[in-house]
């Protein structure tokens, strides 16, 4: 984290001037329209940015498609691409700063998780598909001697990446990274929350020196500029993070046009076990406590259920509740911050009508439930039934749901009770139940004794409605890349 002090942000704040225009074909370029981006710190209008109609999605897509079909970047040597990435990631560190405090001030995330983690993040996934992009190799199987046969990766075409706004740039980056890296040419669509981190980011990718149409961003309302993109004749992939329910809809817009590849992440009600034996009960409950409330919540990963073993329920709990009182809410702009606002007045209403489900279904209120403006206490709810909706529906909020069971094989049943499948976790001392309890969990990654640990190298996805395909690591190229088979008769 750097140090710049709370009355240094608040007068970078009062002194923005974002880049508001699109970013189509390596310039700054205006909508058909133009749409409020609104501070959930506050309320305020923060700037104006350019909203697309169908005719500016189809000018970033033509864009995309000269860049790839006839453009330098896809004919560019892997080592040559490597160098370009390279330098962009060096100009968003330069930039660091600035990219931390559109992020806060757009969606609302603290300060120091702006800079320290999300910048991070983004840094370190350009450098890692960077140095990822020459070191690929093809493939030649051995077929006979009168035969030479090639298995070659080549990049599938535009990639269209349509990604939310609770890690703005993290989740545009995991996408847009292996893509430009494989050779794609690539049309971001950020949420219509959190478009100023991502025009930045264009406007660097300009500095960099991608060439004009490798990367370009469309601000717009999802029904609209979304839309546009998934039945768009000339994208190749759609590469989509959100809710189940938009999904659903890409799934429907490739089938209606082009069959598009669409690949999914989607949402989550991730089980976090905790056992009795588990080797530090306290550090189980503060790590719950802190993976529920970081990020306020707006996580598709969070473990908001937490499935406790009986014995130790009051002792977890307590240590919970404690910590959900002591958080630091705040202005998110403040360093010191640990929880800012939820991102916009239609987020904290349905936040707040889970809370208020949660109530009259009859579990109890431990905790928080309330809250000023757009901002809510950490919440936590005992006495948590299976049926209830606080159980099986993803709020995307603070709230952490708990459930109690009395042997593991309960709390593997409750766990795999979802229709998700994003992420799990068990806290337990026994080498053989972790294990045996991780492969009986449908869930793309389950974390033991631990919980939100990553790394580039490591897949990152969904089983089950949390959607396919794998972020991050090397199987991200299988996204991007079609194979083809050559095959010589010598
Ligand atoms: P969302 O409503 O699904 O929106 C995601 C993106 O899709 C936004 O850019 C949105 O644009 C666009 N969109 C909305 N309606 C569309 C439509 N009819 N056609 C085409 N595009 C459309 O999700 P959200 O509210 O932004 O984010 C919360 C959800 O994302 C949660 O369910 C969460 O679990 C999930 N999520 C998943 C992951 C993961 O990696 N698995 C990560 C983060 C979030 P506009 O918003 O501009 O309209
Ligand atoms: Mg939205």
């Amino acid at each position: 984290m750097t140090g710049v002090a709370y009355e240094d942000w608040l007068a970078r704040a009062d002194r923005l001037d974002p880049y508001t225009d699109h970013h189509i074909d390596g310039a700054s370029s205006p909508g058909e329209g133009t749409a409020p981006v609104v501070s959930p710190r506050d309320g305020r209008t923060i700037a104006r940015v350019a909203s697309a109609g169908a005719a500016d999605v189809d000018r970033a897509v033509g864009a995309a498609r000269r860049a790839f079909d006839a453009g330098p970047w896809p004919r560019m040597s892997p080592a040559e691409r490597k160098a370009a990435l390279l330098r962009w990631a060096a100009l968003v560190e330069r930039d660091r700063e600035e990219l931390a405090l559109l992020v806060s001030l757009e969606m609302g995330k603290p300060i120091s998780e702006a800079d320290g983690i999300e910048l991070r993040a983004v840094i370190g996934c350009l450098r890692w598909y960077a140095e990822a992009a020459d070191k690929q190799l093809d493939e030649s199987p051995r077929t006979d001697a009168g035969s030479l046969a090639l298995v070659t990766r080549e990049p599938a075409g535009v990639v269209a990446a349509v990604v939310p706004w609770n890690f703005p740039l993290t989740m545009a980056a995991w996408k847009i990274a292996p893509a430009l890296a494989a050779g794609c040419t690539v049309v971001l669509k950020p949420a219509e929350e959190s478009p100023l981190s991502a025009l930045r980011l264009a406007a660097l990718a300009a500095e960099a020196g991608l060439p004009p149409g490798a990367f370009n961003v469309v601000n717009g309302p999802g029904e609209i500029a979304g839309r546009a993109l998934g039945e768009h004749p000339g994208v190749d992939v759609i590469a989509f993070t959100g809710s189940g329910e938009v999904g659903r809809h890409f799934l429907r817009y490739a089938a209606g046009s082009n069959l598009k590849r669409v690949w999914l992440e989607l949402g989550g009600k991730s089980p976090n076990i905790i056992l009795p034996d588990a080797p530090d009960l306290d550090a189980a409950a503060d790590t719950a406590a802190w993976g529920i409330f970081f990020n306020a919540g707006e996580m598709c990963t969070a473990p908001s259920r937490l499935l406790v073993h009986r014995s130790v329920t009051g002792r977890v709990l307590d240590r919970i509740v404690a910590r959900a009182e002591k958080l630091a809410v705040g202005d998110p702009l403040d360093p010191a911050t640990e929880m800012g606002p939820l991102v916009s007045a239609r987020q904290h209403e349905r936040v707040l009508s889970y809370v208020e489900a949660g109530r009259a279904e009859g579990a109890r209120l431990r905790a928080g439930g309330e809250g000023e403006g757009l901002f809510l206490r950490p919440t936590v709810f005992d006495r948590v039934e299976p049926g209830m909706r606080i159980a099986r529906e993803e709020i995307f909020g603070p709230v952490l749901s708990v459930l109690e069971f009395d042997d593991a094989d309960e709390a593997v049943r409750l766990a795999n009770d979802t229709e998700y499948g994003l992420a799990a976790a068990v806290w337990t001392g026994d080498l053989s139940a972790a294990h045996r309890i991780s492969r009986s969990l449908r869930a793309g990654t389950v974390w033991v004794n631990c919980y939100e640990e990553g790394d580039m190298s490591v897949p990152f996805g969904g089983m089950k409605q949390s959607g396919h395909g794998r972020d991050k690591s090397l199987h991200a190229f299988d996204k991007y890349t079609d194979l083809k088979t050559t095959w010589i008769t010598l």
